[in-house]
C-alpha cells in the first residue's frame, strides 16, 4: 500500500523530542576515521577502522536509547586510545567554531574534536532501540526533554571527561566573551572538565575570553563569570591565568 518499513517502524517506535540519527551514520563514521590522520597516530590509522565502527555501533544498537551507560561504550574507548602532548589540551565552552578554526592552524594543539574519539561523533546523532537492530533515524531522545542516559549524551559526558582526565601541562579554555556568561558552571566545560582535570598533572589552566571586534563585550577576564571560574580552578590548587584575545592572531603567533 505504499507504506514503506519506515512507515510502520513510526507507529512502533516512541516519538522522541530530538532529531533522530543521522544519515548515512556508519558509512560517515567509517568515512572520518579512514581519513583521520592527525598527529602521528599511525596505530590509529585506517585498518582498524570497520573494527571502531563496529564498536560505536554496538555501544546503542538494540538498547533502550534512556538506559546506555559507559560501559557500553568502553570497547570503543579502548580501540581509540590515543595520548596528547602534554600543555596541547585545547578546552572550549560556547566558541566550537572559533577553536576549530584556531586548532586548524595550530597544529600542536588538540580540541576533544581533534581526537580520533571526538572526531568520529562530532555534529553526528545516533540512537538506536530495545528489540531492534535498526538505528532509529525518525528521532532519539533529548536530553531535557526525554531523558539524560541516551547514547549522545553519556557519549560526550564520557569523552569530555577522559580528555580531561588525560590532560596535563599548562592547559587552556577557549571562552566566548561577546556573551554575558563566558564560563558557566553548567556547560560540559564548567560541570565536567574543571572537575576532571587532575591536579597532580595539570599545573595551570590558561583561558582566553574571545572578544568580538567592534562588538559589544558581554564578558572579560574581570568579569565576575571568569572570577567563578577562578576560584574553582584555584581551589583545586591549580593556577589560573586569563587573557582577554581581541583577534585570533594574538594567539597564533
Ligand atoms: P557549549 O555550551 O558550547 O555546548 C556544547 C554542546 O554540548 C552543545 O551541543 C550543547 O547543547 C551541549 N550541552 C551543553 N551543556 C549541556 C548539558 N549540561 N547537558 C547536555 N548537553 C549540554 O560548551 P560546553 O557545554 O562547555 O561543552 C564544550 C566542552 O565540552 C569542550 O571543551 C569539549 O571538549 C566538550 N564537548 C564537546 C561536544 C561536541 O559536540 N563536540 C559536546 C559536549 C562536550
Amino acid at each position: 500500500l505504499g507504506m514503506g518499513l519506515g512507515f510502520w517502524r513510526s507507529l512502533r517506535a516512541p516519538a522522541w523530542h530530538g532529531r533522530g540519527t543521522s544519515a548515512n551514520f556508519s558509512q560517515r563514521v567509517l568515512k572520518r576515521c579512514s581519513s583521520y590522520s592527525r598527529g602521528s597516530v599511525p596505530e590509529l590509522g585506517g585498518k582498524r577502522c570497520p573494527e571502531i565502527v563496529a564498536a560505536f555501533e554496538n555501544a546503542f544498537l538494540s538498547k533502550d536509547p534512556c538506559q546506555i551507560t559507559e560501559e557500553d561504550y568502553q570497547p570503543l574507548i579502548n580501540l581509540t586510545q590515543q595520548s596528547i602532548p602534554c600543555g596541547k589540551f585545547l578546552f572550549w565552552s560556547r566558541s566550537k567554531k572559533l577553536a576549530h578554526r584556531y586548532t586548524r592552524q595550530k597544529k600542536e594543539f588538540f580540541t576533544l574534536e581533534d581526537t580520533l574519539l571526538g572526531r568520529l561523533a562530532d555534529g553526528l546523532t545516533w540512537c538506536g532501540e530495545k528489540g531492534s537492530p535498526e538505528m532509529n533515524y525518525q528521532s532519539c531522545p533529548h536530553w531535557k526533554e526525554d531523558c539524560a542516559k541516551n547514547p549522545v549524551l553519556v557519549f560526550w559526558v564520557l569523552a569530555s571527561r577522559r580528555f580531561a582526565e588525560n590532560a596535563c601541562g599548562e592547559v587552556t579554555v577557549m571562552l566566548n566573551g561577546s556573551q554575558s556568561n563566558a564560563f558557566s558552571r553548567s556547560s560540559m566545560f564548567g560541570s565536567i572538565e574543571v572537575r576532571h582535570l587532575d591536579p597532580k598533572k595539570v599545573h595551570t589552566l590558561q583561558a582566553w575570553v574571545m572578544q568580538n571586534p567592534g562588538g559589544v563585550s558581554g564578558d572579560s577576564c574581570s568579569g565576575t563569570t571568569i572570577s567563578d571560574l577562578k576560584s574553582i580552578i584555584n581551589g583545586r590548587n591549580i593556577t589560573f591565568i586569563c587573557h582577554d584575545v581581541n583577534s585570533l592572531e594574538e594567539i597564533c603567533v
